[in-house]
C-alpha cells in the first residue's frame, strides 16, 4: 500500500486526506492542532508526532499549510521534510503561496535530489469534501505523471500547467480574475436594483446573455437565485474575504515580479484590504455585494 504523509490538516487538508484514505492509501498526518490529528485517526488514518515521524516512511508528502512562510518552515531546517523524507519520495505542495517562494522550495528540493510539484487548488471546502478540486500543477513532466496518480483521488481536474512554480502562477491569475469578478458583478447587481430590476429577472437574463460568468451562475452574491450560494446563509464562507485578500495580494506580487501593472486588480485588492480592515475577513468574499451596494 502506498503511504502518504499529509502535513497541514486544516479546513482543506482534512477532507483531502480523508479522500486519500477512501481511495485506499495509508495516510499519516501531522498538524500542530491535536484535534485535526484526532479527526484523521477517526477516519482510519495515522497520527504522526512530528514532521520527521510523518515523512520517514512515506512514498509521497503532501503539504497544505497557510502561506509561503509556513511552507518554508515545514520543508527546511533540521526538523523539516527535506531532512527526513526518503530521497525517492514525491513532494507535492498544494498550499497557495507566492511564486517566488515556490521556486525557492523547488530548487532546494531538486538540489537534494527530490522530485517535486507545486499543485495549488481551486475550489473551497465543499469541493475538497466531494473530491472535486481543480489542481494546477507545476514541475517536470515525469513528476506530474507521478503526482496525477495521487491528486486525481482529490480532484475532478488535474492539469499540468508547466515548469516549477507555474501552478502558483496559474492560481494567482485565476483568483485575481475571481476577486475582480466578485466586485464588478456586485456593482452591476447593485445598479440593477437601483434601476428597479428584480434580482431573479436579472439572473435569468444575464445567465443567458453576454454578462454571464461563473460567479453569477454558481455563486450569485445576491440572495435568492442560487440556493447553495453563501449569500443565502448570511454570507458564511464559502471562501473567506481574508483568503481572497491573501490571493489578491499574491497576484499583485506576481505582477510586480514581471513589471506588469494591473490597475483594476490593484483597485480590487484595495477594496478587499478595506473590507477586511472593516472586520469582514471572516465573511464570504461575495459579501462584497453588501459593501458596494451600500447595504453593509
Ligand atoms: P487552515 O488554516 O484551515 O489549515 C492550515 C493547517 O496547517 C492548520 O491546521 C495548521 O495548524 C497547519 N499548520 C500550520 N503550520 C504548520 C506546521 N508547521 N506544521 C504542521 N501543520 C501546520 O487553512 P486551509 O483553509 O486548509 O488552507 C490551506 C491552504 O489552501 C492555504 O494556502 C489556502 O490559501 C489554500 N486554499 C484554501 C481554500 C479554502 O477555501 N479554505 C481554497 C483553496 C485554497
Amino acid at each position: 500500500m502506498t503511504t502518504i504523509a499529509f502535513i497541514g490538516l486544516g479546513h482543506m487538508g482534512t477532507p483531502m486526506s480523508k479522500n486519500l484514505l477512501k481511495a485506499g492509501y495509508d495516510v499519516i498526518g501531522f498538524d500542530l492542532a491535536q484535534d485535526a490529528l484526532a479527526s484523521l485517526v477517526q477516519s482510519g488514518g495515522r497520527a504522526a508526532s512530528s514532521i520527521a515521524d510523518a515523512v520517514r516512511g512515506a512514498d509521497a508528502v503532501i503539504t497544505m499549510v497557510p502561506t509561503g512562510t509556513h511552507v518554508r518552515q515545514v520543508y527546511e531546517g533540521d526538523a523539516g521534510i527535506l531532512a527526513h523524507a526518503r530521497r525517492d519520495a514525491l513532494l507535492i505542495d498544494s498550499s497557495t503561496i507566492d511564486v517566488e517562494t515556490s521556486r525557492v522550495v523547488h530548487a532546494l528540493a531538486a538540489g537534494q535530489g527530490f522530485a517535486m510539484v507545486d499543485a495549488p487548488v481551486s475550489g473551497a471546502v465543499p469541493a475538497a469534501e466531494a473530491g472535486k478540486l481543480v489542481f494546477m500543477v507545476g514541475g517536470e513532466a515525469a513528476n506530474f505523471v507521478r503526482a496525477e496518480l495521487v491528486l486525481r483521488h482529490m480532484g475532478s481536474s488535474v492539469v499540468h500547467v508547466g515548469a516549477a512554480g507555474t501552478g502558483q502562477s496559474m492560481k494567482a491569475c485565476n483568483n485575481m480574475m475571481a476577486g475582480m469578478t466578485a466586485i464588478t458583478l456586485s456593482e452591476t447587481l447593485a445598479l440593477a436594483r437601483r434601476l428597479g430590476l428584480d434580482d431573479q429577472k436579472v439572473y435569468d437574463v444575464m445567465t443567458h446573455a453576454s454578462g454571464n460568468c461563473w460567479m453569477l451562475q454558481s455563486y450569485c452574491p445576491v440572495p435568492g437565485p442560487v440556493p447553495g450560494a453563501p449569500s443565502n446563509r448570511d454570507y458564511a464562507p464559502g471562501f473567506a474575504m481574508a483568503l481572497m485578500l491573501k490571493d489578491m495580494r499574491l497576484s499583485q506580487k506576481a505582477a510586480q515580479a514581471v513589471d506588469y501593472e494591473t490597475p483594476f486588480a490593484a483597485r480590487a485588492t484595495q477594496m478587499y484590504e478595506d473590507a477586511v480592515a472593516q472586520g469582514h475577513g471572516g465573511r464570504d468574499f461575495s459579501y462584497m455585494f453588501k459593501i458596494v451596494s451600500g447595504e453593509d
